[in-house]
Order: structure tokens, then sequence, then C-alpha cells
């Protein structure tokens, strides 16, 4: 076993981290307030190869491992959670779906653009009446010779009004439950599909967040991805990976929040000595320290397992379970800390604490990880 990043992988976390700092921090607090999304901050990590994170070079990729995504999203999102969960949802969602599960005309059709920037990707799986039972989603696609045509919606999508391509899982047959659902890209501008307006959030506002309509959106059956009725366990394979990131999103947040109430800590003065010095915020920083690390640990053992190719539907969900709870107890404690000042939005307490919830909602909420955790356990108890 061996805890140590490779000089690349140093070299890689410092250099997002400088450019966290220097290109993100003095914006965010306009993009939150304005709800804008940070085009120009993206058009710049597109030329630093951060939209095509984890692709081969040949698709115009970076070429590098889940590790080295999971340090680039910790460092993203410990500045501005929005832009980590932007590069997050276009690099592990849409992006790999179109990846792992398309044929290698779609892939050279879909993929180089995704990487290059010309586009982001979004995902779309939730619906206004299915989130965690996602197996009730009621989008379906019907074939007519060619094509399909798709009918329904969905919503939360991230990346949506910034998207030209977004997979779409809707219901192909309607017999067959989990095999009866499949997988398409459909483009932006295809007839009978509208993008809603990006929604008003509670935090992670710089990210964009829609509704998708589709009106008899009439789908080449050369965009569907895979074979017909894959879809829903194809998707099912994208969510592991896509909690590893969203996990070190949330390491992030975490981090970020933590970060800036030790210095602050270490500055604020009450009854005659820095509030550092009492027993009470000592305890505080401490089990926040411990807790990110932790959080971290089981992000980056989840990452390498994704990297090795072996089944991570248990490890990923105890990293993303414990890595989010842990972002909303750290930036809790962040706001107690801070005071007054944490309820005020000149100071970066605040933004932590709203844009951390997000994290045990979105990719599996809480409750379903505990679900998918258990169930994972009690099988291998099973086996033993
Ligand atoms: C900012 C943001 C971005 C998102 N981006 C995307 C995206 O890009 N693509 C996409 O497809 N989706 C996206 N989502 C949707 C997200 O995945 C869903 O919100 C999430 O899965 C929960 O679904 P729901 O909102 O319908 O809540 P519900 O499923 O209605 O759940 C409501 C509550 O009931 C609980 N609950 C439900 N079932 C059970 C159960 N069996 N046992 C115990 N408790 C249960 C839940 O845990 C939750 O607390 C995003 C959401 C947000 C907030």
């Amino acid at each position: 076993m061996d805890f140590q990043l490779t000089a690349e992988q140093i070299s890689i976390r410092d250099m997002v981290k400088d450019f966290a700092r220097k290109e993100i921090e003095p914006h965010i607090m306009t993009y939150d307030e304005a709800k804008e999304f940070p085009t120009e901050i993206i058009k710049k990590l597109s030329e630093l190869g951060l939209l095509g994170i984890i692709y081969p070079e040949e698709y115009g990729g970076s070429n590098m491992g889940y590790i080295e995504y999971a340090l680039i999203i910790e460092e993203l999102s410990a500045v501005d959670p929005s832009i980590g969960l932007i590069v997050a949802a276009h690099n592990s969602l849409g992006t790999l779906h179109i990846f792992s599960y398309g044929s290698e005309d779609q892939k050279q059709k879909f993929i180089p653009p995704l990487l290059k920037g010309d586009s982001l990707s979004a995902w779309a799986l939730t619906e206004p009446n299915s989130g965690s039972d996602a197996l009730a989603l009621k989008t379906t696609a019907v074939k007519q010779g060619n094509y399909w045509i798709l009918n329904g919606s969905k919503t939360f999508i991230t990346n949506a009004n910034f998207s030209d391509y977004h997979v779409i899982i809707a219901r192909t047959d309607p017999e067959k439950g989990s095999r009866g659902i499949s997988a398409f890209v459909v483009e932006k501008g295809t007839p009978g599909f509208k993008i809603g307006k990006n929604l008003n959030k509670l935090g992670m506002r710089a990210s964009d967040t829609a509704e998708l309509f589709f009106d008899n959106c009439k789908v080449p059956q050369e965009n569907m991805l895979g074979k017909e009725g894959e879809g829903f366990h194809q998707s099912m394979s994208i969510l592991d990976g896509g909690r590893v990131s969203i996990g070190a999103m949330c390491v992030g947040i975490a981090r970020g929040a933590y970060e800036n109430t030790l210095k602050y800590a270490q500055e604020r003065e009450a009854f005659g000595k820095t509030i550092s010095d009492f027993q009470a915020t000592k305890f505080k920083l401490a089990d926040m320290a411990t807790e990110i690390d932790a959080a971290r640990l089981l992000i980056l053992r989840a990452a390498w397992m994704k990297d090795q190719n072996m089944d991570l539907n248990l490890e990923s969900a105890m990293a993303k379970l414990y890595a989010s709870e842990v972002a909303v107890r750290v930036a809790n404690e962040a706001v107690q800390i801070y005071g007054g000042y944490g309820f005020i939005k000149e100071y970066p307490a605040e933004k932590f604490y709203r844009d951390a919830k997000m994290g045990t909602i979105g990719e599996g909420t809480s409750e379903i990880l505990r679900l998918v955790i258990a169930r994972e356990i009690l099988q291998q108890s099973k086996t033993v």
C-alpha cells in the first residue's frame, strides 16, 4: 500500500490549486449572486485539458486516471464547488456514458468536441416524479422506422443549457422493467427537444440546472448508446464512477470551509484570546481536519479501484455518502466558528454551507446510498 502521490500527481494538483486561487477565487461571489454560468473559466479549464481529464489522447483527452481526477475536482471545489460540479458532471456523467457505451462511430462524432470544450455534456436520468426511484421514469421512446420518438421530461439536469449533447435515459419497452430502458444522445436543436431555464437554487448557483422537455422528439437509431434495453444498467455503472467525483467535490467543499475557518479562528479575538485558543474551537477544528482526511482516503480508494476496473458499487457509495455528510458537518461548524460573520456574504463560510447541501442529494441521496451499502454488505455476508 502506498499513500504517497506521485510527483506528477502533485504537480497537477498544484497547477489546479494555483489556477483556482488566481482565476476563480476573485469571481465566485459575482457568479453566485448573479446565478451566472462561468463561461470564461470553463474555456480556460478546457485549455488546461480539464474537460477531458479521464480520456485517452487519441480523442483529445488528457489521459489521466481517477486519482488525478479526484485531486482536480477537490482543488476546484475547495475554491468554487459550482465549478467542481460542472467539470465533474461533464467528465464522468454525460461524456463517460457516451465513451463507455457508444460505438466507435459515436465516439468519433461526439467525444472530440466534448473534450475540446466546444460543448459540455449533460446526463439526464431524473424526472419530476422519479429521482431516487429511477426505475419509475416515464419518458418514453417509441420506435418508428429508423427513429425513436421521445416524449416526456427530465429535471435537475446539470449543464443543460451549455450542452450540445444530452444523454437521455428513456423507457423503450414498458413491459420489461429495468431491461426496458435505453440511452440516447439527443443533440441540441433536435425538433421537439426544449431546454428550460436555469433553476434558482440554494447553492451551486454558478452551475446550470434545468428541465428538459421532449415532445415527439425524433432521435435517429444511430444515437442509441449500446443495445436497446441496456440503458438502466449502463446508468447504474455510470453513477458508481460519478460518485467518486461528487465525493471529491464534497472533500473540496469541506476543505475550503475548513481552511478559511482555521485562518479566521487564529485572527478573531474574544475574551483577550484568539478563538482558536478555546478548547471548544480546537476540538471543532480537530474533528474537521480528521473527518476531511478520512473522507479523502475513502475517495482515493474508490478512485484507485475505478482505475483498476474493479467493481466499486459499495466503495463509491461509502465514499460519497461519508464525504457529503462530512462536507455538511464541516460547513456547518465553519459558520459556527465565524459567528455572526458566518451569516454574512462578505465571508466565505455561508457559501460553502449552501453549496455543501447538494452533495447529500445529487447522485444518490444519503438515504439511498445507505440502502446501496446495506444491500452490498448483507449480500457479501451471505457469500462469506
Ligand atoms: C444541483 C443538482 C444537480 C443535479 N444534477 C443531475 C443531473 O445532472 N442529472 C440527473 O439525472 N439528476 C440530477 N440531479 C437529481 C438528483 O440526482 C436527484 O435530486 C436525487 O436523485 C433525488 O431525487 P429527488 O429529488 O426526486 O428526491 P426523492 O427521490 O423524491 O427523495 C426525497 C426524499 O425521500 C428520500 N427517499 C426516497 N426514497 C427512499 C427510500 N427508499 N428510503 C428512504 N428514503 C427515501 C430521499 O432520500 C430524499 O430524502 C441533480 C440534483 C441537484 C439538486
